[in-house]
């Protein structure tokens, strides 16, 4: 059954009026479904944890008919949270690769730099759960101002990916300020965004914003549909606006249990990103997690889903089936998969480290 539209209040259209109308709690949900039992034990057991939040577009897409929507469940809590002994609160030891607060450091040439600890919503299976959200993750002015000042100081430094949270949850001239900031340094050669806004709150992408962003080019983005029902005509709306305006953009997804985990899905996802000028980029195994036992997919599975669309749609439509580690992002292909052993999968890793990842059986 398609999902119903929710009533729309005739500024629908206005971003801001989608942040200051955002459901966070589970009468402001019902406006848009009856939830289970197991999503409400969800909500009252871990929306304090893991902050429980949805645009009121995003819940437009969610079907009320269906507990196992892809869109429901990848942003209502569910009691299923709680069952994760093996989950970890920051698996890719992000903060033991923080030079300066918020700034991650694993490759020589490159940052992540997370200027921003607010998202529009947040994703059950986000990988910075520990940050998002969270008001001592985020960055005052002068917090920013040191994490350039290091950027200044390491000529190493020649790509740098604004992330979060997500930049463009940032006023345009906030966003204007910072990469005004990050042009004057001279060996900054690009300067990437990753945001969820195109899938959860296309609004946002407005003219303005697109015009600003090409006054600082080289621009990339990267953003993060997962299932196909993401792909609406007002996210393919803020993507034109995107590639229009010269910024070329790239597709992240998850790989995600009962979400996108079967070859028609996945299939479905990418043929209609590629249908949008969005270029299908990384495919990530979910990370070990704490909260998401529920989401994972044995890596071996993930394997064979890719290997699947080989062949049956175009080469580009499929997207890089990788792992991230605390050494970096590796592939899940041959050379870099070595196999099992036991309960871990072994990787090695761009840096010629072997990595051990647990890795779940099939249920
Ligand atoms: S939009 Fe991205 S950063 Fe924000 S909660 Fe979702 S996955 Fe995490």
């Amino acid at each position: 059954m398609a999902a119903e539209a929710a009533p729309r209040d005739p500024r629908w259209s206005d971003w801001t009026w989608q942040m200051r109308h955002r459901i966070r709690s589970e009468a402001q949900l019902r406006e848009f479904l009856e939830p289970t039992p197991e999503e409400s034990q969800g909500i009252e057991r871990l929306s304090q944890h893991f902050h429980f939040v949805i645009t009121p577009y995003y819940a437009s897409l969610m079907d009320p008919g269906d507990p196992n929507c892809p869109i429901r469940r990848q942003v209502v809590p569910h009691i299923a949270e709680v069952a994760d002994p093996a989950g970890l609160a920051d698996p890719l030891g992000e903060v033991g690769h923080s030079p300066v607060k918020n700034v991650i450091r694993v490759y020589p040439d490159r940052i992540a730099f997370c200027v921003n600890n607010e998202c529009a919503l947040y994703c059950r299976f986000c990988l910075r759960k520990r940050m998002v959200g969270e008001p001592e993750w985020a960055m005052k002015k002068r917090e920013l101002s040191l994490a350039l000042d290091w950027i200044r100081r390491t000529p190493e430094i020649r790509d740098v990916l604004l992330t979060g949270g997500d930049p463009l949850v940032f006023s345009d001239e906030r966003l204007d300020w910072l990469l005004g900031e990050l042009r004057g340094i001279p060996h900054v050669e690009i300067v990437r965004l990753g945001t969820r806004l195109p899938v959860t709150l296309p609004f946002r992408v407005t003219e303005a914003l697109c015009e600003m962003l090409a006054r600082h080019h080289p621009i990339w983005l990267n953003t993060h549909f997962n299932h196909p029902r993401e792909l609406t005509g007002e996210a393919a709306l803020a993507c034109d606006r995107l590639l229009r305006a010269g910024i070329p953009v790239g597709n992240q997804s998850v790989l995600l249990r009962g979400i996108n985990d079967d070859v028609e899905t996945m299939r479905a996802l990418c043929e209609g990103l590629v249908a949008m000028r969005v270029r299908p980029y990384y495919c990530y195994q979910a990370q070990l997690l704490e909260g998401t036992a529920h989401f994972r997919v044995p890596i071996e599975r993930g394997v064979e889903l890719f290997k699947a669309l080989r062949g049956r749609t175009s080469g580009f439509a499929i997207p890089l089936y990788v792992l991230d580690t605390p050494h970096g992002k590796t592939p899940l292909s041959y050379p870099y998969l070595r196999g099992r052993e036991g309960e871990e999968v072994v990787v090695e890793t761009w840096d010629g480290k072997l990595w051990r990842e647990p890795n779940p059986p099939e249920p």
